[in-house]
């Protein structure tokens, strides 16, 4: 795994995409011990003149929580509804945080035909490219507000993995409440044992993905390794590590080993 992780710590451009259940707790209410050492460590990449787009779920979770509600409701209209007040009260932490550390914060909402659309997608592209030049931290979601099945990504792993792509980034970070993939769910297998390299998605690796038990999270495996099949195919390293500890993205641009990293086709360990 030694020539991959070194390659991190050159990586200029770099997506970290965080989970709802790293930055909210079980009720929806924002974790911000976890959420002022993101920023931190966020301020610190830009400070080394890294390019750097954080993906960020919780906005429904927080907008449950901030409507004393204890379960997200079924109801697209609700969920929509919801996520508009949680997007804004994320968006309001992030940025009275990042503008402590002297960060510009800048919000991306996106849906699905944005990229499926060359024009727009060169737009989209163009505008990262901007907010870069611009020294900002791109804070990217799903716009839930407008989403339909027709237009919407789904999930914030495979969000996640299309904007890495857009923007050609070097490195892919997935911050969630587990430390990698393992072999089995280990919140139901205690014996279950962490994958720290994996090369190519193959049917083993698909096997053991299974889908999350969090109230308010979507996703678990599947779309983590949805989002790995992506990054794969255009040459893009991945990493799932725990985002309990946001230090842990430091150990990764500094090649520790830590979690789980998917080596993308042609890369040599
Ligand atoms: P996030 O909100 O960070 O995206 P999710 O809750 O969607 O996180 O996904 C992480 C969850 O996936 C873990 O807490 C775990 O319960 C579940 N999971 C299922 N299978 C596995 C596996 N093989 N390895 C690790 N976690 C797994």
């Amino acid at each position: 795994m030694g020539d991959i992780v070194e390659e991190f710590k050159k990586a200029e451009t770099i997506v970290i995409k965080v989970g709802t259940s790293t930055i909210t707790h079980n009720n929806g209410t924002i974790n911000f011990y976890v959420v002022e050492k993101l920023v931190r460590v966020l301020s610190d990449l830009k400070n080394e003149n890294k390019n750097v787009v954080l993906v960020t779920s919780g906005a429904i979770g927080v907008g449950c929580s901030r409507m004393r509600l204890n379960k997200k409701p079924d109801s697209l209209p609700e969920k929509q509804a919801l996520a508009a007040i949680g997007q804004v009260n994320l968006m309001h932490v992030y940025s009275k945080l990042l503008n402590e550390y002297g960060q510009i914060a800048s919000q991306v909402l996106l849906t699905k035909d944005v990229i499926e659309d060359e024009q727009r997608k060169i737009n989209a592209v163009n505008t990262f490219n901007t907010l870069f030049r611009y020294g900002s931290i791109p804070i990217v979601n799903e716009n839930d507000t407008v989403a339909t099945e027709e237009i919407e990504f789904g999930d914030n792993d495979t969000l996640s993995a299309i904007v890495a792509v857009l923007i050609n980034a070097d490195l892919l970070i997935l911050l969630s409440d587990i430390d990698g993939l393992y072999d089995k769910n280990p919140k139901h297998y205690p014996d279950a044992k962490l994958i720290p390299v994996v090369r190519g998605i193959t049917n083993e690796i698909e096997k053991i993905s299974q889908n999350t038990d969090n109230s308010f999270g979507t996703g678990g495996m599947i779309t983590k390794l949805a989002a790995a099949r992506i990054c794969n195919s255009h040459g893009i390293p991945m990493v799932i590590a725990n985002g309990d500890n946001p230090y842990n993205i430091c150990r990764i641009i500094d090649g520790e080993p830590v979690g789980t990293v998917f080596v993308p086709n042609g890369e040599e360990d």
